[in-house]
């Protein structure tokens, strides 16, 4: 299969250059959505992180007419069945004029009665490659395990980087320098294993 160019579906400038990044070893080019104009918005209707990744990567691919990568990611707490999820970028709503610290203020209120020992978590990334016909090629997921902590620590990071203490490495996601994160991470985990899977698909 040729694979001439790739359209990363985010206009986040920082996950657009970390995906760059890791597939820079391809002979690949590599745009995002800020190298067009006019796109669409796509509402992110569905119920796991996967078919997210899948309605983005597949609405982008047959708009731009090119294979498209999309992401959806976010914190599942057991303690709160799984909750925030498909939520986490708005869990406190969406009108909060910082966002990060309303949504982890509520994570900490919601967690109030809840013991250390029980507030296990994990943050999860589904990746989705489609076709320009809007078909899934590669599907991919990433998980990395911690859990919540009451005081934030680290300024790092961003979302709930500062409540997320990963005991390996006794420090919270936010303490972690950019190149461990990005190496360890849920998203990390979930690019690497969807390199390994185009590399395959370009050399077959
Ligand atoms: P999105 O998939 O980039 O839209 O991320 C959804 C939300 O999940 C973000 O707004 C954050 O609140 C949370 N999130 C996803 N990945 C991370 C991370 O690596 N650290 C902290 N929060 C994250």
């Amino acid at each position: 299969m040729k694979i001439d160019k790739i359209v990363i579906a985010t206009s986040n400038k920082g996950k657009a250059a970390e995906f760059a990044r890791m597939l820079k070893g391809l002979d690949i080019q590599i745009l995002s959505l800020a190298d067009f104009d006019d796109v669409s918005d796509v509402e992110e209707n569905g119920s796991t992180f996967a078919e997210n990744a899948f309605i983005k990567a597949s609405t982008y691919a047959k708009e731009l007419n090119c294979y498209a990568i999309a992401d959806d990611s976010g914190l599942q707490v057991d303690a709160l069945d799984l909750a925030p999820g498909i939520y986490s970028a708005r869990y406190a709503g969406d009108d909060s004029p910082d966002r990060d610290l309303a949504n982890n203020s509520k994570l900490l209120k919601e967690l109030a009665e809840v013991p250390q020992e029980q507030r296990r978590a994990r943050f999860c990334c589904s990746l989705c490659l489609a076709d320009p016909d809007g078909n899934a090629v590669i599907c991919t997921e990433g998980f990395v395990k911690g859990e919540i902590i009451d005081n934030p620590r680290g300024d790092k990071g961003f979302g709930y980087d500062p409540l997320f203490y990963i005991k390996e490495y006794d420090k919270t996601a936010a303490e972690l320098e950019p190149d461990i994160k990005n190496k360890i991470s849920h998203r990390g985990q979930a690019i690497k294993l969807l390199l390994e899977q185009l590399q395959n698909h370009i050399n077959f």
